[in-house]
């Protein structure tokens, strides 16, 4: 078999650890399979890039930044091709060019267009276990390109996908995708299964287990993705398309994301075409809105309240301010301390009453919704960001997930 295995940063984060990792995958060429490696860097090390980057410049983008962040994946591909041949292994490490990953130009965040195989495919055949950095790739005109925080993922599944690989296996310090983040809520419980489309719901509302670009991709090309420990021999979550038995239960997982920010605009003349002028001066800054709320009006006023990546709001504004001067409206509020909290799960699509159960689990624990978003298989609600924990662990507990 062709095997794709991801190691994140916490499975590489020592030279203990990479020596770990190089067992593990010559314990798996051993029994006869080929082997890609793809690596994140050291854990924290992309981190402390960033962090450089805004200590030299105040709004670092663009070209410079991605060929800085870019390089912490380079040192891991190195290192762990040379414990894979301490052990008296055959290894080589690639940066992503050297492999032919094109991505477009959207430096920080671009998509990968094609993987050249070729160049894996020869060192494969030599009986070589081939190392690549994930993360990162070359647009057209030859510049380094990163692929968004937590990139290393997508990496590993393109490459499953390019090459037709018989599995893809992304190991990290979890041993799988569970009912919600384990860090925050002990009795959380493995999901053995899961569908490419929950899961995908899972990683946009913040269960950052996965980048949501691997799972898009691996729902596209059909790669069967597993994920598991690089710490303990557990089975893992297999990520995959939509099956019977999956959707007997209503609810799969709770997810959660600090990462937003709520902007309010306050006693808005209640016409048409006030929020097409607000949205597109919001659009023209770069900024994804996500969850929008207009309250029924009064009197010919409105409220306006929408919810904007937190790294944005100083942009947005900015951009909003005079907007809403111009359009005569009362104030703009922000707040920041508030976080996002979702159900998820495909089997919401023939059950009824999972938005009431999950409404009325928070009210008896007083806590307040300020917004509500919904589609067929998930449920957000916005809260007080100090509510967010005893959200997630009361939702846990109300749709009795901790149970097999
Ligand atoms: P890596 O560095 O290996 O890519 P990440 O930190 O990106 O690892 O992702 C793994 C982390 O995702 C876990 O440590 C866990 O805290 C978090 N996580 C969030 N939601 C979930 C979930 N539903 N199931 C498992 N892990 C989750
Ligand atoms: N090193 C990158 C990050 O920290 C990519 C990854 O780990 O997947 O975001
Ligand atoms: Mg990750």
């Amino acid at each position: 078999m062709l095997i794709i295995q991801k190691y994140g940063g916490t499975s590489v984060g020592t030279p203990e650890r990479i020596q770990n990792v190089a067992r593990r995958v010559l314990a798996t060429q051993a029994q006869g399979h080929q082997l890609v490696v793809v690596v994140s860097a050291m854990s924290g090390e992309t981190n402390r890039l960033v962090d450089l980057a805004h200590q030299i410049s105040s709004d670092p983008i663009g070209r410079e930044y991605d060929q800085l962040v870019s390089t912490g994946e380079q040192v891991t591909i190195a290192l762990l091709a040379l414990a894979i041949q301490s052990q008296g292994g055959q290894a080589c490490s690639f940066a992503g060019h050297q492999v032919h990953i094109r991505t477009d130009n959207a430096y920080s965040k671009a998509r990968i267009k094609s993987i050249d195989g070729s160049v894996i495919q020869k060192e494969l055949q030599q009986g070589r276990v081939v190392v690549i950095a994930g993360f990162q790739g070359m647009d057209p005109e030859g510049n380094i390109t990163t692929l968004g925080r937590g990139g290393s993922d997508t990496t590993g599944v393109a490459v499953a996908a390019a090459l037709k690989a018989d599995a893809c296996e992304i190991y990290t310090d979890v041993d799988g995708v569970y009912t919600t983040d384990p860090r925050i809520c002990p009795e959380a419980r493995r999901i053995p299964k899961v569908s490419y489309e929950a899961m995908l719901e899972l990683a946009s509302l913040g269960a950052k287990v996965l980048q949501i670009r691997s799972v898009e991709m691996a729902a596209k090309y059909k790669v069967p993705l597993w994920v598991k420990s690089s710490f303990n021999e557990g089975e893992g979550t297999l990520v995959t398309s939509e099956e019977k038995d999956m959707e007997k239960v209503a609810v799969a997982g709770v997810a959660f994301d600090k990462n937003e920010a709520k902007v309010a605009i306050r006693h808005l003349a209640d016409k048409p075409g006030i929020a097409s002028q607000i949205f597109n001066t919001i659009a023209e800054a770069n900024i994804n809105v996500d969850m929008i709320v207009q309250n029924v009006s009064a009197e010919g006023f409105t409220d306006l309240t929408f919810t904007i990546p937190k790294s944005d709001l100083k942009k947005a504004l900015k951009a909003v301010e005079q907007q809403a001067q111009k359009l005569g409206a009362d104030k703009v509020e922000a707040d920041e301390h508030i976080a996002k909290v979702s159900i998820v799960g495909v089997g919401m699509k023939s059950h009824a009453g999972v938005a009431a159960r999950m409404f009325s689990t928070l009210a008896e624990r007083k806590i307040n919704i300020q917004m509500i978003s919904t589609s067929e298989i998930r449920v957000s609600v916005i809260v007080a960001e100090q509510d967010m924990e005893p959200a997630v662990k009361a939702l846990h507990a109300a749709f009795e997930l901790e149970k097999d």
